[in-house]
């Protein structure tokens, strides 16, 4: 949507479902016209909607909450088609869709500043100082395939509610899903100035990246994109979301029953494709063949199949690649000594949820992004070495712990090269309204409507001389 119009005329991509193998939707492309359109429409209307009052624009986000409920299921529905994500999975990214609207609804009334003490220092005696957040202008928003509905959510729901005007670089694998959330914010009262939608791959991302009038990316996806990103933003205000590798750490005290039922529910939803999926897990030796022995039977119990059916648990990857990928790595693992307790293949875009366990540690499904339904199952014997090794990794955003130990959770916490700690939780945990973000190659900034208006707004000061 560009100017307030969705238009249809000119080239356009369909988009094939990994499971239907049909064309499931179809989106026009963005060209050089409609990024000038839509930088200049943005810019334009940044004025109108930073003058929105901020009780407005939290009850357009509240309409938008509830709303994302009502069509909780069609929505679903369009995130299993597009990317074969079972719809179980897709209503509980709808749900989030929502709170994360709500969240930022309130997040939109809490905005505010300072009266800062000035009189505290000689220069300043007789003077009176405020400040207060002001909306930047123009957001970039540029979002990755694997839940393309909340994470969109996240940066609209936060710099509309920063009063900015956004611009909206979908996922080309999920032009649809990523529509109908901004359809939600519009239909809700959002005002058309405040998003412009562009369908495109890279050069889309890239040319918006580079133009003068955005004032700040906020970008999820892979570290090599985020870098070409932020070689393209040049000195832009930049909030980089990217991979990962998460580790979770079971100890000699854990509850292994809950800790592998929880690492099997969280290991393969939406076929491990989650920044924080549980790729590592770490078990003391002591527990090492008592955790296999519940997990892998707790991976085969998942109901693999069709990601529009209710009760299956794994559905597609995003395409054949992917799932061949995934695949490969398990195969390179295991010629390298792993041994694969279950899974280890792939049938068409869906990888068959596979445990490998005691990878060597160089394997690339320790060490890269797995971004799949595979995890890497490892003993340790001390607990501050098994810190050491999930920390030696270029990737850092979240961790899961398994202990009772408070000692443990503690130094954990203080510790571990991670944006967050879940304990008795694997890494893949989320709340919407919880900062959540990474370190080293996992990006900068913290993504959650609170922390998100920080990086949206400025603080602008206002000297009053002499009162
Ligand atoms: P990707 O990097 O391939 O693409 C992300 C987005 O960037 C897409 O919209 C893409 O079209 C766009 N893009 C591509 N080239 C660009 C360029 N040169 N300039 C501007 N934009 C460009 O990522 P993906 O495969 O869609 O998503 C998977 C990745 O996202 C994984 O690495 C995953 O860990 C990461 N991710 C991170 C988080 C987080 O919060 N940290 C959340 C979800 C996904």
């Amino acid at each position: 949507m560009v100017a307030g119009e969705w238009s249809s005329d000119g080239p356009r991509a369909d988009r094939v479902g990994p499971w239907t193998r049909a064309v499931v939707s179809t989106a026009r492309q963005a060209d050089d016209r409609d990024v000038e359109t839509a930088l200049r429409y943005a810019r334009h209307g940044a004025t109108a909607v930073a003058r929105m009052s901020p009780a407005a624009r939290a009850g357009v986000l509240e309409r938008a909450a509830a709303q994302a409920l009502a069509r909780r299921d069609e929505l679903a529905r369009l995130l299993a088609l597009e990317l074969g994500k079972p719809v179980k999975d897709g209503r509980g990214e709808i749900d989030r869709v929502s709170d994360t609207f709500a969240v930022s609804a309130a997040e939109a009334r809490r905005i505010g500043g300072e009266v800062l003490p000035v009189a505290g220092w000689a220069r300043g005696v007789g003077d009176t100082a405020l400040t207060h957040r002001a909306p930047v202008g123009v957001a970039l928003a540029i979002t990755p395939f694997n839940a393309p509905a909340n994470l969109l959510a996240h940066k609209l729901a936060a710099s509309f509610a920063a009063g900015n005007t956004t611009i909206v670089k979908p996922p080309p694998q999920a032009p649809a899903s990523s529509a109908a959330v901004v359809r939600l914010l519009l239909d809700a009262g959002m005002p058309p100035e405040a998003v412009q939608v562009l369908h495109g791959g890279g050069a889309v991302g890239a040319a918006l990246s580079a133009a003068p009038e955005v004032g700040v990316i906020s970008f999820t996806g892979s570290p090599a994109t985020g870098a070409a990103v932020a070689r393209s933003a040049g000195a832009k205000r930049l909030v980089m979301e990217l991979g990962g590798n998460a580790a979770t750490i079971v100890c000699e005290d854990a509850d292994i029953a809950a800790a592998a039922r929880i690492c099997a529910a969280t290991g393969y939803s939406n076929s491990g494709q989650s920044c924080i999926s549980v790729q590592r897990v770490y078990v003391h030796r002591s527990r090492y063949e008592e955790f296999l022995d519940a997990f892998t039977p707790a991976v085969g119990r998942l109901t693999v199949g069709d990601p529009l059916d209710a009760a299956t648990d794994v559905g597609s990857m995003v395409d054949d690649d992917a799932a061949e990928r995934v695949v490969s790595w398990v195969r390179e693992a295991a010629a390298a000594g792993a041994t694969i307790t279950i899974g280890g293949r792939r049938d068409g875009a869906t990888v068959i949820p596979t445990v490998v366990a005691s990878p060597p540690p160089d394997a690339r499904l320790v060490r890269e992004e797995v971004f799949g339904a595979a995890v890497a199952v490892r003993p340790f014997d001390d607990f501050d070495d098994v810190l050491a090794t999930c920390n030696d990794s270029r990737y850092g955003l979240q961790a899961g712990l398994f202990t009772h130990d408070v000692r443990r959770i503690v130094t954990a916490w203080r510790e571990l090269e991670v944006g967050g700690l879940i304990v008795n939780g694997s890494s893949n945990h989320r709340l919407d309204h919880v900062p959540f973000g990474g370190v080293k190659d996992s990006g900068f900034g913290r993504e959650s409507p609170r922390w998100m208006i920080d990086d949206y707004t400025v603080v602008k000061t206002l000297m009053l001389r002499g009162i």
